[in-house]
């Protein structure tokens, strides 16, 4: 994510956050776990006393409703039909998912409509609502796999003003939605588990009136059909995502689709208010992301493009192979923020939001590697001038500690950029890229924390490195400005 005015919107404050952590999880794992072990027990009574409820909260010490435990999801299919002029978003999400633990009861996210009915497995399942936790009742042993479907409908509301966030999620447009859901609005249009920890697989079929285009993450299966004035678009994202990556953005647009110069298919669409926009965001997203490909490592998805809407959103978020611009022409700079979040944020996913710092430090360095690579400044310069103009707020917030009420704070931004570039310094360019480029790929479609970052720096450089990311992560002042060693 990131706001249209560099820093100046971000130091305001634009979206943020979601989160969970694992402690509450591992706890109801391990008495789950330690149950059957008793020997003492009747056989009868072991397999009673062994199913527990799967916890409300993935276990993120940040957002603790957030996410949900006792099972992992490994697949998304929503068939969800939206009306623009009615706001009337109803269907069917079903979720493909395996037990952590004997199960008796679990949840997923979801906030507001009206839920029709849930099964399991094809059979109908008692459920109850409460906030945004859809609990639903069940008799699963550990590791079985199982199918849940949801039946819902109804107007799906976005998260609004939040602490410092913008309003995000399911956001009605007048003539569609723009959706984007970092960091914890996929419940605003479908039941999930709602935390970058747990990725899956998606499919979409989306139904819209005729004559408004549905897009979502992944590539279209085959074109869309229309019958009886509705049309139905089958997108599918067969990579693992997080949950705030999936979007459902639909409104009238313009479409642009082919390949980059180096052989990656693009999509490209504008908000026909924004039609002078489509070429730019097309040629440069299919350019940038070429470029990014041997920075970083082979591109992790099977297409590359954006999204340009005229929802004035004020900010640009990465979903998954179709960053979204909300409401203005994306400049290259942001477009190589977004594209970079495809490796870093996308393809790697945090584990915690207090490690967000992997996603936005590394995107916003990779502004600087672009303007560098143009010749418009070098990383070394933009550094200065970050160092130069950062406000002790910056130094007083440690972007290795990212806060649950100031997620998009600037330094997790600024700061965490530059921390990369001390690193760079530290380590010489002949360790860093190839750092960079084995990160990408160690963990490609995982989730990353930063103290593995640190492990694998200090492996490569084969460098001691505690007190550089303390400096630059962890503390509350303002680090000495280092001085290249290369
Ligand atoms: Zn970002």
């Amino acid at each position: 994510m990131r706001g249209r005015q560099v820093v100046s919107m971000l130091a305001a404050g634009l979206v943020a956050a979601c989160s969970a952590s694992n402690s509450a999880t591992d706890g109801e794992r391990a008495s789950a776990e330690e149950a059957p072990l008793s020997a003492s027990a009747p056989a009868a009574a072991r397999s009673v006393s062994a199913a527990t409820a799967g916890s409300t909260g993935i276990g993120d010490p940040y957002f603790p409703g957030d996410g949900n435990g006792g099972y992992d999801a490994t697949h998304y299919g929503l068939a969800l039909a939206y009306d623009p002029k009615s706001r009337q978003l109803g269907g069917t999400a079903t979720i493909d998912a395996k037990a952590t633990q004997d199960l008796s009861q679990f949840n997923l996210d979801l906030s507001g409509f009206t839920v029709r009915s849930v099964t399991v497995n094809g059979a109908p399942a008692e459920f109850s609502r409460k906030g945004s936790e859809l609990t639903v009742r069940t008799d699963l042993k550990d590791k079985a796999a199982f199918k849940v479907e949801v039946a819902y409908a109804g107007t799906p509301q976005p998260v609004r003003e939040s602490s410092n966030l913008g309003s995000y999620g399911f956001i009605p447009t007048p003539d569609g939605s723009f959706v984007t859901c970092e960091p914890n609005g996929a419940k605003t249009w479908f039941p999930s588990n709602d935390h970058p920890a747990d990725k899956a697989t998606f499919d979409f079929t989306l139904t819209v009136p005729e004559g408004v285009t549905a897009i979502a993450n992944g590539e279209l299966a085959g074109q869309p059909k229309t019958t009886n004035g509705k049309t139905t678009f089958i997108w599918r994202e067969k990579h693992p995502m997080t949950t705030y990556l999936a979007t459902m953005t639909t409104g009238k647009f313009q479409v642009r689709t082919g390949t980059s110069p180096g052989g990656i298919p693009v999509y490209a669409a504008a908000d026909p208010r924004f039609r002078t926009s489509l070429n730019s965001l097309y040629d440069q997203s299919g350019k940038i992301t070429d470029y990014w490909a041997t920075v970083f490592g082979p591109y992790p998805f099977g297409s590359t493009g954006g999204v340009v809407d005229d929802f004035a959103a004020g900010y640009a978020l990465e979903n998954q192979t179709k960053p979204i611009y909300g409401g203005f022409e994306p400049d290259e700079g942001i477009i190589a923020h977004e594209l970079a979040h495809q490796w870093f944020g996308n393809s790697l996913s945090i584990t915690r939001w207090k490690d967000l710092w992997l996603n936005e430090g590394f995107a916003t360095y990779a502004e600087w590697l672009w303007s560098e690579h143009r010749g418009q400044g070098t990383a070394q310069q933009q550094f200065n001038d970050a160092y130069a103009g950062a406000t002790d707020a910056i130094w007083k917030y440690p972007p290795g500690e990212t806060r649950p009420n100031d997620l998009f704070n600037a330094s997790v931004y600024t700061r965490g950029g530059m921390a990369l570039h001390a690193l760079r310094l530290e380590i010489g360019d002949g360790k860093f890229f190839p750092l960079i480029k084995k990160w990408a790929a160690d963990h490609r479609y995982g989730n990353v924390t930063t103290e593995q970052f640190i492990e694998l720096a200090e492996k490569t450089s084969g460098k001691q490195l505690d007190d550089l990311f303390d400096a630059w992560l962890f503390k509350q002042r303002k680090p000495a400005k280092p001085t290249s060693v290369s």
